[in-house]
């Protein structure tokens, strides 16, 4: 293989880039962003607002280099892909880019439903600038949705003086993520935070200084945040490639885009992956873009495959409300869920196949300790089994639940 294209700029095609040096391509290699940006880290854009002003720069943070790369056009987006029989032709406002093989890294976008032009989202550098720019302490804040980033920036709004309210549709925070029963034991954060939270309403109209909820409530609003989730960003290639209806590539386990030529993978939030432990781990977190690359790289350049190192288990973190998260695996909605502690205050939760010790998907919440031991669970060649009452007991360690 000769050259490669790199189609992003964020951490999946940063991650690419030093990958692809690393092991051992001294072809032509090629990227291509849509920001005019040099990449950088997007989860301090929620959990650091208003506190730092400049982009986490990744190669500060990881000392990636994008300029490993022979040609990087940091501001020429991908418009079109043609896979030709032993080539492939990224077009973009200049013309194209044709190489052997293609790296799609495009991540996603903040999704803002229709009718919603009066609201901020939360994406990039410029959406952070926009949104801190507004929080003035005073002002009054409706962030719509109480997922992961909803919040992460209700809380930081509220210790900046800036008066929050949380809307949401489902009956519970984080419900999409780990269903609602879960997510409810996050429920008296919001109280605690000084943050007014509405569970199960629905905004029918975002309006110019107000909310509308389906009950009637008028919520008065300064700012509006949509933060009601992401979409894989993979529109620009047209028909080229088949799009599952999340929007997203559904790639094997060394990131190939099934029902595409081998020469084209994709990394990142692009993607969903099938995992042999998991099943289908969808894209649209930090650590899946930060360990993919490694692995897609070595298929394409047909390195032998690192085993378990290469199916690495789901990992989400986030810093809400004065409490750390850490997730690994995939819970299921017929998962048996037992509960570790107060998960509440510092505990966590875990997903059981139902029925069994087998361990799909653990939270942990302020126990730093239990994220070491819930990384290594989850770092072998299946799946853990764990004897469930030793697991509940949050004075054992999780690693003595083993088996
Ligand atoms: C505010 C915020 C907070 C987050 N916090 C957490 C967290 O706490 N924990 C966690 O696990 N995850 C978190 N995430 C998610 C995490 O940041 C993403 O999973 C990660 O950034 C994905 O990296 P990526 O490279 O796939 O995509 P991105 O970071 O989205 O980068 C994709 C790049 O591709 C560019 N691009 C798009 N279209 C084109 C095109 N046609 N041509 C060329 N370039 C294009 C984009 O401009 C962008 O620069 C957070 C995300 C946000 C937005």
């Amino acid at each position: 293989m000769r050259s490669v294209v790199v189609v992003g700029a964020g951490l999946a095609a940063a991650q690419t880039v030093a990958a692809l040096r690393a092991e051992g391509f001294d072809g032509c290699l090629t990227v291509l962003g849509g920001e005019g940006l040099e990449p950088y880290d997007r989860p301090p854009l929620s959990k650091e607002l208003l506190t730092r002003t400049e982009p986490a720069w990744l190669r500060d943070e990881l000392g990636t280099d994008l300029h490993l790369a022979d040609d990087v056009r940091l501001a020429e987006p991908a418009t079109g892909l043609t896979l030709g029989p032993h080539d492939v032709e990224v077009v973009t406002s200049t013309g194209g880019v044709r190489a052997d093989a293609a790296v799609l890294a495009t991540g996603s976008t903040a999704v803002r439903p229709p009718g919603w032009q009066g609201a901020l989202t939360l994406h990039t550098a410029a959406d952070a600038h926009l949104l801190r720019t507004a929080l003035t302490p005073g002002a009054r804040l409706v962030v719509i949705g109480a997922g992961w980033i909803g919040a992460e920036v209700a809380g930081v709004a509220a210790a900046a003086g800036v008066e929050v309210t949380v809307v949401e549709a489902a009956s519970a925070p984080l419900a999409t993520a780990l269903g609602a029963d879960v997510g409810a034991l996050t429920v008296p954060w919001y109280a605690a935070a000084g943050v007014r939270l509405v569970t199960g309403a629905r905004v029918v109209r975002v309006g110019p200084g107000a909310v509308e909820l389906a009950d009637g409530e008028v919520l008065g609003a300064d700012v509006v945040l949509a933060a009601v989730g992401a979409r894989p960003a993979s529109g620009w290639w047209g028909e080229a490639l088949p799009v599952s209806a999340d929007g997203s590539l559904a790639v094997d386990e060394q990131y190939r885009v099934i029902g595409a030529p081998g020469r084209v993978v994709a990394v990142g939030d692009l993607a969903r992956r099938r995992s042999p432990r998991h099943g289908w781990v969808a894209g649209g977190h930090w650590d899946g873009a930060l360990r993919g690359p490694a692995t897609a790289v070595r298929g394409l350049l047909g390195h032998p495959a690192r085993g378990p190192a290469d199916d690495p288990a789901p990992y989400v973190f986030s810093t809400q409300l004065g409490h750390e998260l850490a997730g690994y695996g995939v819970p299921g909605p017929l998962d048996d869920v037992v509960l570790r502690g107060d998960p509440a205050t510092s505990g966590g939760v875990l997903w059981f196949t139902a029925g069994t010790e087998e361990l799909r998907a653990v939270l942990v919440v302020d126990r730093p300790r239990d994220v070491a031991a819930a990384r290594r669970l989850f770092s072998g060649a299946s799946l853990p089994h764990l004897d469930r009452a030793v697991a509940a007991d949050p004075d054992r360690s999780l690693r003595d639940a083993a088996r």
